[in-house]
C-alpha cells in the first residue's frame, strides 16, 4: 500500500498565484477590474490600449482622481482599498470596488506599473508591482491627471493558463464587449479602445447617450430600432430601465445586463426576455437588450463570488415579471402600429 501524503502549507506567493487566477481568468476580467476603479476615481475619460488582446500589454489611462503618493507602497497589496472600512458599509456601498483585491490579483500573474497624478501633488509618480510588492521607490516623472495602470505579460507565470488562452482575437473580442458594456451604460463618461499603434476601434464621446453608443458600437440597423423602457416599483424598490429593439429587427442576439451599475449575467433574466421576443421574432432570430436594474442593495448579495459577475438577489421572480411586463407591453404597442400600417 502507497504511503500517506504530507500534509505541508503552500507559501504565500503560491496561494495568492492560485486565488488571483480564479478572479482573473482572461484579459476582459482584469480590465473590467481596471475599468470599474478608473469610474470609482470619477474618470470623465477612460483609454484602453492592448497588444495581442491584451495579454502581451494591456494598458487603461485615465482622468480620475490619481492616486496618493504615500499610497503606492500597499496599493498592489490584497486586501488595501480606499473603499470600504467596516463590514457595515457593504449594506450600501456605491462604488465598483471594496475587496482591495483586483490590484493584488493582477500584480501576482503579470507585470504592473501605475503611473498617477493626483490634482495636488506637482508631477505624476511611476511605480512597478511584482507579487502585491513595491518594487523600488515611485519615480517622479511627467504625467496628467489621473491615473495609467499597464499590465505587461498576463499569466507569465501560470502556464496552464496561458495554454488555454491561445487566441488573441479571442481575447480582444471579448475586451471589446466588456468596453463596449460599460460605454453603453457609462455614457456620459468617454471611452476609446485601440490596438497599440493603430486606429481606434471603439470611440465614444464624453457625455454622449445610449442610442448614440449603440449606434457607434454596434451599428445603425440596432440603433434605430430602439425602444425605451422604463419602469418603476415602489413596493420592491425597483427600477428598470433599458433600450431594447423592436419586432423589426432580429439580430443574432445580445444581451447587456447591469444590476446596481455592475455588468452580471443572468440566464433566468436571459430565458424570460427570450421567450417574450420567441413569439414576435421568427425562429433562431433574437433581440438587442440592455437593461439596468437598480434594486434595494439590502436586496441583493454582491458579496458572493470574487469575480462579481454572478449576482444573487431576492425577489427574483417577482422582479423577472416586471422586467417581462415591460418589455412585453413595448413590443405589443409597436406590434400594433406595424399591423394597423399594412392595413392602412
Ligand atoms: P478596490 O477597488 O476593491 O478598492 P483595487 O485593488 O481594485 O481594490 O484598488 C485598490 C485601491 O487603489 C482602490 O481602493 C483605490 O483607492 C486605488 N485605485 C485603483 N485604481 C485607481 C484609479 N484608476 N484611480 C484612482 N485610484 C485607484
Ligand atoms: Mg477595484
Amino acid at each position: 500500500m502507497s504511503e500517506p501524503g504530507i500534509i505541508k502549507r503552500l507559501c504565500e506567493e503560491v496561494v495568492n498565484r492560485i486565488a488571483a487566477g480564479e478572479i482573473i481568468q482572461r484579459p476582459a476580467n482584469a480590465l473590467k477590474e481596471l475599468i470599474e476603479n478608473s469610474l470609482d476615481a470619477k474618470s470623465t475619460n477612460i483609454i484602453v490600449t492592448v497588444k495581442a488582446g491584451g495579454l502581451k500589454y494591456l494598458q487603461i489611462q485615465d482622468n480620475g482622481t490619481g492616486i496618493r503618493k504615500d499610497n503606492l507602497d500597499i496599493v498592489c497589496e490584497r486586501f488595501t482599498t480606499s473603499k470600504l472600512q467596516q463590514y457595515e458599509d457593504l449594506r450600501d456601498i456605491s462604488t465598483y470596488g471594496f475587496r482591495g483585491e483586483a490590484l493584488a490579483s493582477i500584480s501576482h500573474i503579470a507585470h504592473l506599473t501605475i503611473l498617477t497624478k493626483t490634482a495636488a501633488e506637482k508631477c505624476a509618480f511611476k511605480a512597478s508591482y511584482e507579487n502585491g510588492k513595491l518594487k523600488g521607490a515611485p519615480k517622479p516623472c511627467a504625467g496628467n491627471n489621473g491615473t495609467q495602470i499597464t499590465v505587461e505579460d498576463l499569466f507569465y507565470n501560470v502556464i496552464a493558463r496561458k495554454k488555454a488562452l491561445r487566441s488573441p482575437s479571442e481575447e480582444y473580442s471579448h475586451i471589446m464587449e466588456v468596453v463596449g458594456s460599460y460605454a453603453i451604460h457609462n455614457h456620459n463618461v468617454g471611452f476609446t479602445l485601440k490596438k497599440f499603434g493603430e486606429a481606434a476601434d471603439v470611440k465614444t464621446p464624453v457625455k454622449s447617450s445610449v442610442i448614440e453608443n449603440v449606434r457607434i458600437i454596434y451599428g445603425n440597423a440596432i440603433a434605430r430600432e430602439l425602444m425605451e423602457i422604463t419602469l418603476e416599483e415602489e413596493k420592491l424598490k425597483l427600477k428598470i430601465s433599458g433600450y431594447v429593439t423592436n419586432v423589426n429587427y432580429s439580430h443574432k442576439g445580445t444581451m447587456l445586463l447591469f444590476i446596481n451599475h455592475r455588468l452580471v449575467d443572468s440566464l433566468s433574466i436571459r430565458k424570460a426576455v427570450d421567450s417574450i421576443y420567441s413569439t414576435y421574432l421568427p425562429k433562431n432570430a433574437h433581440s438587442f437588450v440592455y437593461l439596468s436594474i437598480e434594486l434595494d442593495p439590502r436586496n441583493i448579495d454582491v458579496n458572493v463570488h470574487p469575480t462579481k459577475h454572478e449576482v444573487h438577489f431576492l425577489y427574483e421572480e417577482q422582479i423577472i415579471d416586471k422586467i417581462k411586463e415591460c418589455i412585453e407591453a413595448k413590443l405589443l404597442s409597436c406590434n400594433s402600429t406595424r399591423v394597423m400600417y399594412t392595413q392602412a
